[in-house]
C-alpha cells in the first residue's frame, strides 16, 4: 500500500524535531504535526526559560559578592516583567528557529492537534494522513495531586508566565522541578518555602549531594520543610492563599507551586483506535527499539517516562530515526552514565553511580570528597562551600560516579561524563593534571579516600 509519508511524527518537541529532522536527512518523507508551540517542553516551558529565570536569580548573590572586589552598585531593583517579556521575545525567536529546520529539512510540518485513528492514519484538524510508520513523541504534562483547592494552585506551565512575582511562595516537591523554582523565586526576593512530603528531597541523588545542598539553601535562607505536605487549600478575602498542612499549621503564601511529577501528555490521542499498551505508571510501554505493542506505532521522549531529560530525548529520536531509514548507522541508546544538573543555586552536577547505589549494586567503594569555599568567594561575606565527591570501586579502580554542588557543576559535570564513559580509573583522574586555579581541578586532586 502507498502510504502519504514514511514517517508521521506526532509532537514536534525535542524527541519530535530531532527524529523527523534526521529521518527526513535519511532520504523518508517525513510529516510532523504540532498542536501547542515548536520546539515542546524544553523550549517553551522548561530547560530553556527555567535557565533564562536561574541566571536572573542569581544576580542577586553576584551583586552581593561583587562588593568584596571594590564595586559599588548602590540600590539594586529587579523588575519581573522585564526578565519575562524578554525571556518570551527569545523563546519566539527559537521557535522560528525550530521551524526553519523543519521546513529546510523538507518536513511537512502541521500546526493542530494530531489523533490516532488506526494503526496506519492520523487525522489532524479535519484532514487525515497515512504513514507507514507513526511516531508519539507528545512528551509530559505537570501532574497536581487532587486537594480541595487544587485550582487554587499553579504548576511550571504558569510559573513562566505570572504577571507578577509573588511575595510569598509555597513550593510543593522534592525534584528538580521544585528544587530549581524555589531557588529561583528566592533569589529574585520572594519568601519561598519548599514544602516536600518525606525526609530529604532529591530521592536517588547521593546522599551526601542532598544533604549538602540542604544545608548551603538553609543557610541562604530559604525555608526549607521536610515531612510536610498540603492538606487544603484556600482562598482567603484579600486574595492570599490559605495552605493548611497535613500536620494542622497553616502557612499563608501569594502563590502554591506544585512540582509533583509529570504525566504522560496521551490527551485525545486516540491510543484507543490502536494495539499501543501503557505500563504500570501510565506511560506508553515500548521494547528496547520503541516500538510499542501496535508493530507500526513507536513512541519516544518523557511519553514513554524513562528519563525525562532533553538530551535522553534527542538521543532517541535519533537512534528511531536512524534505524527505520539508515539502519548501518543504528546504535542503540546507552543509559548508563547520563550526566545530569540540577540548577538549583547552588547547582547540583553529577553523572553515574551515588554511593549508595554503588554498595547496593555490591561494589566494595572507596569515597573522595573535598569541600571548600570557592576562591572566588574569599574576597566576599558569602560562606557558601562546595562539595565535590568521587565514588570509585575498590577493586577495579573504575570511577563509578562523580557529583558535585557548586557554581558551574553542570558545566564541570559534562566533561567528567566523558571520562567515566571511557571507563576512566581512579589512578587516571590522578594523573590528569589540573587546570590552575579553578574548582574543576579538585576532581584530579582528591588523595585521601573518606574515612582513612
Ligand atoms: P516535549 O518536549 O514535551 O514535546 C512534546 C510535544 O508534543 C509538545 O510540543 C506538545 O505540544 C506536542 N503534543 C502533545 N500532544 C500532541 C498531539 N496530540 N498532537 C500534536 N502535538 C502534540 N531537561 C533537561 O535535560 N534539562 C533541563 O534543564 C530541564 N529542565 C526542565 C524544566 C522544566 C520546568 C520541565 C517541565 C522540564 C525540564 N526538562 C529538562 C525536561 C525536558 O523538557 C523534557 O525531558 C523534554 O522536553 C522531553 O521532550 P519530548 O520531545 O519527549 O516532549
Ligand atoms: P520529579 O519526579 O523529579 O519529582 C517529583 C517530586 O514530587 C518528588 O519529590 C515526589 O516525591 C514529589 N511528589 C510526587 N507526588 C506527590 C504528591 N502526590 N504529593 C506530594 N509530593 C509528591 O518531578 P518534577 O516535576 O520535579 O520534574 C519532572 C522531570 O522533569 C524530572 O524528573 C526530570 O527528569 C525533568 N527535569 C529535569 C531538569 C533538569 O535536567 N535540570 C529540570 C526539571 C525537570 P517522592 O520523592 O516522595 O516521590
Amino acid at each position: 500500500m502507498a502510504y502519504d509519508f514514511d514517517l508521521f511524527v506526532i509532537g514536534a518537541g525535542s524527541a519530535g524535531v530531532r527524529a523527523s529532522r534526521f529521518a527526513a536527512g535519511f532520504g523518508a518523507r517525513v510529516a510532523v504535526a504540532e498542536s501547542r508551540y515548536l520546539g515542546g517542553t524544553c523550549v517553551n516551558v522548561g530547560c530553556v526559560p527555567k535557565k533564562m529565570l536561574v541566571y536572573g536569580a542569581h544576580f542577586s548573590e553576584d551583586f552581593e559578592q561583587a562588593e568584596g572586589y571594590g564595586w559599588n552598585l548602590g540600590e539594586a531593583g529587579f523588575d519581573w516583567a522585564t526578565l519575562i517579556a524578554n525571556k518570551n521575545r527569545e523563546i519566539q525567536r527559537l521557535n522560528g528557529i525550530y521551524r526553519n529546520l523543519l521546513v529546510n529539512s523538507g518536513v511537512t510540518l502541521l500546526e493542530g492537534h494530531a489523533r490516532l485513528v488506526d494503526a496506519h492514519t492520523v487525522e489532524v484538524g479535519e484532514q487525515r494522513f497515512s504513514a507507514e510508520h507513526i511516531l508519539v513523541a507528545t512528551g509530559g504534562w505537570p501532574q497536581i495531586p487532587e486537594l480541595p483547592g487544587r485550582e487554587h494552585a499553579i504548576s511550571s506551565n504558569e510559573a513562566f508566565f505570572l504577571e507578577e512575582l509573588p511575595r510569598r511562595v509555597l513550593v510543593v516537591g522534592g525534584g528538580y522541578i521544585a528544587v530549581e523554582f524555589a531557588s529561583i523565586f528566592h533569589g529574585l526576593g520572594a519568601k519561598t518555602t519548599l514544602l516536600y512530603r518525606q525526609d530529604l528531597f532529591l530521592r536517588g541523588f547521593d546522599g551526601t549531594v542532598r544533604t549538602h545542598l540542604r544545608d548551603e539553601l538553609t543557610r541562604k535562607g530559604l525555608d526549607l520543610q521536610f515531612n510536610a505536605d498540603i492538606a487544603r487549600i484556600d482562598k482567603q478575602a484579600d486574595g492570599s492563599l490559605l495552605a493548611t498542612l497535613k500536620d494542622g499549621r497553616t502557612l499563608e503564601a501569594d502563590c502554591v507551586f506544585y512540582a509533583t511529577g509529570r504525566r504522560p501528555m496521551l490527551d485525545g490521542l486516540g491510543l484507543e483506535n490502536t494495539g499501543v499498551e501503557l505500563d504500570e505508571r501510565g506511560f506508553i510501554k515500548v521494547d528496547d527499539e520503541y516500538r510499542t505493542a501496535e508493530p507500526s506505532i513507536l513512541a519516544l521522549g518523557d511519553v514513554i517516562g524513562r528519563v525525562q531529560l532533553t538530551p535522553v530525548a534527542l538521543a532517541e529520536g535519533m537512534a528511531v530515526a536512524r534505524r527505520l531509514f539508515k539502519p548501518a548507522e543504528y546504535r542503540p541508546v546507552d543509559y548508563d552514565h547520563i550526566p545530569t544538573a540540577v540548577f538549583s543555586l547552588p547547582n547540583i552536577g553529577t553523572v553515574g553511580l551515588s554511593e549508595e547505589d554503588a554498595r547496593a549494586r555490591g561494589h566494595k567503594v572507596k569515597v573522595f570528597e573535598s569541600r571548600f569555599r570557592p576562591m572566588k568567594l574569599t574576597l566576599t561575606e558569602n560562606q557558601e562551600r562546595t562539595l565535590m565527591k568521587l565514588v570509585v570501586d575498590a577493586e577495579s579502580d573504575r570511577v563509578l560516579g562523580c557529583h558535585m554542588v557548586g557554581p558551574e557543576a553542570g558545566e564541570i559535570i559534562q566533561g567528567l561524563a566523558v571520562a567515566l564513559k571511557a571507563g576512566a580509573t581512579k589512578r587516571i583522574f590522578d594523573e590528569t593534571i589540573g587546570v590552575h586555579p579553578t574548582a574543576a581541578e579538585e576532581f584530579v586532586t582528591l588523595r585521601t579516600p573518606v574515612g582513612n
